[in-house]
């Protein structure tokens, strides 16, 4: 007679498959694959500045936030409707 056995199937699903965040302008809760990933502050413009900061450095400083499609549309983080490419008008 078999050994009682049982199975683990723990980690084949994740019930966080559906995690919500908050937007980070107006803190709305969205599901967080509506949202597009922005990182504010310490944004470096000057190429001098940036060759002489740590990269590690600006990844600490700066941080991810999720916006919700509306506000990314509002400030202009996204363009819905325009993701897709359309062929070359190379003329
Ligand atoms: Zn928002």
């Amino acid at each position: 007679m078999p050994a009682p056995y049982t199975r683990g199937y723990h980690h084949t699903k994740s019930k966080g498959h559906e995690s919500s965040v908050n937007c980070g302008y107006c803190g709305k809760v969205v599901p967080r694959w509506k949202t597009i990933p922005s990182y504010r502050g310490f944004s470096i413009n000057d190429p001098v500045l940036r060759k002489q900061i740590d990269r590690r450095m600006i990844s600490t400083y700066s941080q991810k936030m999720y916006v919700c499609p509306s506000c990314a549309r509002y400030r202009g983080i996204v363009r819905v409707g325009r993701s897709r490419r359309k062929d070359r008008s190379g003329f």
